[in-house]
């Protein structure tokens, strides 16, 4: 009690989430809806609420929509169905009154006993359910059996469907809490997060998500990336501590509980969503009899005091980002169950493009369809990786806006335009652009292929594709032995814009192959021969093709840059405004500690150099100054350019150009 206490006294969080009954998290207070689990007390949500009421803070519930504890076996109709019609405990389905007779009374049950300010529901996400009530209604729809998908047009039928009674389901929740309580602030955890893809609703008051509590600083960036424009206020919950609660319930989770980390990265995590506008919950779990950590409060106060050293200066920023990585609703729509593997695959992707360009230094936002085109106007250049299938709409959208003067960077094969379900082999390709698969240089037609790249460092480009449309040749292809091997970067007029095209899969060689499996072995001690070093360079492909490829975004880009640095690829720049201010945010993604994981690769830990940057602006500015770390920094002015000098960067310092917004420039 005391913990908790000084928790709240010391932290003062906004909002104090707690888990409501059946949630791990412990909770397990006496409930009419649901039965509660074994072995859980139920005394601490009142502790927390009575201590809340003391000190003047706002509580929040964290509700599993998930949570498969629903009580007498008639209640098993609200779960999904596999195709057999086995109930699966890993979700409700939609389409069956699980919302009004389960989870409405039981989110009504929570709010009346303990007045929480706001829900974070976790787990809502859509799910394939052939149950009869699915079935029949399946039917009545699409007049076809509703059966397991034998194909992608099938799989973009049956995600359709299952997404309708998702969102449906979801509004019912959010219309029935807010006439129960119009001040509630709802949050539905994954109803917003990249891999669904999904335009933000008014049901949802906030996005929020435990995702970033990976102990990698990409994903990080990559979220909050994602959320500074995915539709609704975004609000990421931080894992803020770093010991860890030794009796969680590790049985049924055992890896859940397990993400210590120092106390640099929180702040690096915590920096970087600022950085991007977004807000920042502090996340921790209760041991399972609802007390804390010694070492929480320590922690909490930390981040929480940095959080506010900052969040008037950065939370609610529009972005200003001019080149757009476009997550492919069609793709998605054709994926098998998106809740399954298949949509990390997608997910996998649009982060490897976020990662390429984010450290190349080349500001960047990752939208779905609808926020593209919502956005078009703001953008110089989009990318468009390896996507199979674009909607037609959204071709349409993006053929204007190069017809217009704008850029696109089409790598892989083109994409075809056709609703998700209606795809065939002579669907029109986006923009007419037409390749078919080449063979590689030598005898390996099937697999990687590969250029000469800087003084003998070879870079694998991937599987290589070939075109007999019209275009400029920017590279070309170049095999070891020096013989030309065709087309490596073409460009293709249209109207008064380009389509740059990379005629090579390589965001596929970027994501698939593990970076470190291409390492030769050292041992410790052993002296590395200059052959070998060579032969490492050689090997590795992953640093020199996401240069390769931040190069070509470059390219592709022109003149319309808004940074240039040759800093480590580890530091980040977000361009965002405030009022009429241009701020630059640089934040260092190299604290000095990564998790062992084999994708990340920094190339500099820890960051030592000065950060050297230049920034065009829209207008000349008069006056510049840095807002957080109280370094002197230096800076030149040329017309509307200006180059900036930090001496050294802590972990978050921003660069305000005051006033160059002014002239309404969007
Ligand atoms: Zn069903």
């Amino acid at each position: 009690m005391d913990v908790m206490r000084d928790y709240v006294r010391s932290v003062r969080p906004d909002v104090m989430f707690a888990p409501a009954n059946g949630c791990w998290g412990y909770a397990a207070y006496d409930s009419q809806i649901m039965p509660s689990l074994e072995g859980y007390r139920g005394d601490f949500l009142n502790a927390w609420r009575k201590i809340c009421d003391e000190e003047g803070v706002r509580m929040g519930l964290y509700i599993a929509s998930f949570n498969g504890n629903w009580g007498p076996p008639e209640k098993r109709g609200y779960y999904i169905c596999n195709p057999k019609g086995e109930v699966s405990l890993g979700g409700a389905c939609h389409n069956s009154p699980w919302a009004e007779e389960y989870f409405i009374p039981f989110c009504k049950e929570a709010m009346d006993r303990f007045r929480p300010a706001a829900i974070w529901f976790d787990g809502t996400c859509p799910d394939y359910c052939y149950c009869g009530r699915c079935k029949a209604r399946f039917q009545d729809l699409f007049g076809k059996e509703l059966t397991p998908p034998t194909n992608a047009n099938e799989n973009a039928r049956i995600n359709e469907f299952a997404e309708t009674a998702f969102v449906n389901a979801m509004k019912k929740i959010s219309a029935a809490l807010k006439a129960h309580d119009p001040k509630i602030m709802l949050c539905f955890s994954h109803a917003f997060t990249d891999p669904w893809l999904r335009k933000a609703g008014d049901y949802a008051d906030y996005s929020g998500n435990d995702s970033c509590n990976t102990a990698s600083l990409k994903t990080a960036q990559f979220d909050a990336t994602y959320r500074s424009t995915c539709g609704v206020p975004s609000n990421l919950w931080i894992f803020d501590q770093t010991i860890i609660n030794q009796d969680a319930d590790t049985e049924r989770f055992p890896t859940f509980h397990l993400r210590p980390r120092p106390l640099n990265l929180i702040l690096a995590e915590a920096a970087c969503q600022l950085a991007h506008g977004n807000r920042v919950t502090l996340w921790f779990c209760a041991n399972q009899n609802g007390s804390l950590d010694h070492d929480k409060p320590v922690v909490g106060k930390r981040l929480a005091e940095f959080v506010r050293s900052r969040a008037a200066q950065c939370v609610g920023n529009e972005s200003m980002a001019n080149v757009a990585i476009l997550g492919s609703q069609a793709d998605n729509m054709r994926l098998p169950n998106r809740s399954g593997g298949g949509i990390w695959g997608l997910t996998k992707g649009l982060q490897a493009q976020h990662e390429i360009l984010s450290m190349n230094h080349i500001p960047c936002e990752v939208v779905h369809d609808d926020t593209l085109a919502e956005r078009i106007a703001r953008y110089d250049l989009v990318i468009l990786g390896e996507i199979e299938v674009l909607l037609p709409g959204t071709a349409e959208v993006l053929a204007s806006f190069v017809k217009q003067g704008g850029a696109v960077f089409v790598i892989g094969r083109a994409p075809l335009v056709a609703p998700p379900t209606m795809v065939e082999d002579k669907s029109p390709t986006f923009l007419g652009l037409i390749s078919t698969p080449a063979p590689g240089p030598s005898a390996t037609p099937w697999t990687r292929s590969y250029r000469r790249y800087e003084d003998g460092v070879v870079t694998y480009v991937g599987r290589l594709r070939k075109t007999d449309i019209d275009c400029q040749v920017i590279e070309r292809l170049t095999e070891p032995n020096g013989h030309d091997a065709g087309p490596l970067f073409v460009r293709a007029p249209q109207g008064k814009g380009w389509a740059y095209w990379l005629l090579a899969e390589s965001l596929s060689e970027y994501v698939e192959i593990p970076y470190k499996s291409l390492q030769p072995a050292e041992t410790e001690g052993e002296k590395v021969s200059s052959d070998k070093r060579l032969r490492k360079q050689v090997v590795a492909p992953h640093p020199h093709l996401r240069k390769f490829l931040g190069q070509l975004a470059r390219i592709a880009l022109g003149d319309r840059w808004l940074i240039e640095s040759d800093v480590p690829p580890g530091v980040e720049f977000v361009v965002n405004r405030r009022d009429n201010d241009l701020l630059v945010h640089v934040v260092n993604h190299v604290p000095g500690y990564e998790p062992e994981r084999p994708e990340v690769f920094f190339d500099e830990a820890p960051l030592l150099a000065d950060i050297k940057f230049k920034v065009r602006l829209p207008a000349a500015c008069k006056s510049v100054k840095a807002l957080f770390e109280g370094e002197a920094i230096s800076f030149s002015k040329e017309g509307k350019m200006c180059q900036v000098c930090i001496p050294r960067l802590r972990l978050h310092e921003t660069v305000s150009f005051e006033n160059v917004l002014k002239e309404g420039f969007v």
